[in-house]
């Protein structure tokens, strides 16, 4: 039985090194053209992948010559691609990334096929043989909420990376079992400031109220915090090198799903909070290994690399 069913986006990262950013108007030369294989879909299938459970992916890219690549590099990684579609109608979404020689970058992101992921889509793909569902926001909203409420009809668990951050209708909220934002994202849903443990515990405690399940709050190199209705859990960082942040939400969010997997069949929550703590733990290291190298995909770790690391 496949473990993992992502639904979410597919991109081609164009990324280009350049001195400083351009001003409006201006032409200035940078290093060579890197196209990398990005969406926080795609990234949060491959690092799921990269952790030996299976994953079947739901998305779209165009038509165009980086569609078939996308979709020959997540093959590549494992991840199951039959509900992947080359839209005859669309780009293939881009990010068009300029890094500046401070290391900060400018992103001008081009939805494509990502935007017309459909609830037709989300009903092309088998639920019941799935244990997981993992959604983040780089395709529409309805296409999100459609795909929670049948996850929920079929008995699936939901993980949702409410990111990039938006607001969300309240079933959004309160469908999936994990919501697992970043500080950004959670301070957008809450409207107040989240930047330590303390801010994030509040904020996280009024998304319970207003209905969710359980909270994964990451905090950089902060590590994470567990919020849910019995229990309040820090989790450190590990301490690393820092040689480029990008992607390393998405290889925590794959290592925590593959570690979830873990927890179905333990019977009581008592049992379960344990294995919960143990599992953020383990993205943490996952996290923590994607920010010493650069790039997304590239940097995401494989099992064997982050037990030799943990
Ligand atoms: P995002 O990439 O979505 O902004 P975070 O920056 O919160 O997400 O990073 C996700 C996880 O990766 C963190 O919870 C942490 O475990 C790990 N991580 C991120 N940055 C660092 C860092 N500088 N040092 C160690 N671990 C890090």
């Amino acid at each position: 039985m496949p473990d993992i069913l992502v639904i979410g986006s597919i991109n081609a990262d164009l990324v280009v090194r350049a001195p400083r950013f351009p001003q409006p108007g201006e032409t200035i030369s940078g290093d060579d053209l890197k196209i990398i294989p990005g969406g926080k879909g795609a990234n949060q299938a491959v690092a799921a992948a990269r952790q030996g459970v299976s994953v079947t992916m739901v998305g779209r890219v165009g038509n165009d010559s980086f569609g078939p690549e996308l979709i020959d590099n997540l093959q590549q990684n494992n991840v199951e691609t039959s509900h992947v579609q080359i839209d005859p109608r669309s780009a293939s979404g881009t990010a068009i990334i300029v890094v500046d020689s401070n290391g900060q970058n400018s992103i001008v992101l081009s939805p494509g096929g990502n935007g017309r992921v459909s609830p037709a889509d989300v009903n092309s793909a088998s639920f019941s043989d799935h244990r997981l569902l993992l959604l983040q926001l780089e395709i529409p909203i309805e296409t999100v909420l459609h795909a929670t409420q049948r996850a929920r009809e079929s008995g699936l668990r939901v993980l949702l990376n409410p990111a990039p951050a938006r607001p969300l209708p309240d079933e959004l909220i309160s469908l999936p079992d994990f919501l697992v934002p970043n500080e950004t994202e959670l301070s957008l849903l809450t409207g107040g400031p989240v930047t330590d443990i303390a801010s994030a515990e509040a904020a996280a405690r009024n998304l319970l109220a207003r209905g969710a399940q359980n909270l994964i709050v990451t905090l950089g190199a902060n590590g994470a915090l567990i919020v849910t209705s019995s229990q309040v859990i820090h989790v450190d960082a590990y301490k690393v090198d820092v040689v480029d942040t990008t992607a390393a939400g998405d290889a925590f969010i794959g290592g925590f799903a593959a570690k979830l997997l873990e927890t179905d069949s333990l019977p009581s929550t008592q049992e379960q909070a344990p294995a919960l703590q143990n599992a953020v733990r383990y993205a943490c290291a996952c996290g923590a290994l994607a920010t010493t190298k650069f790039g997304a995909q590239p940097s995401l770790p494989t099992r064997e690399e982050v037990e030799r690391f943990m």
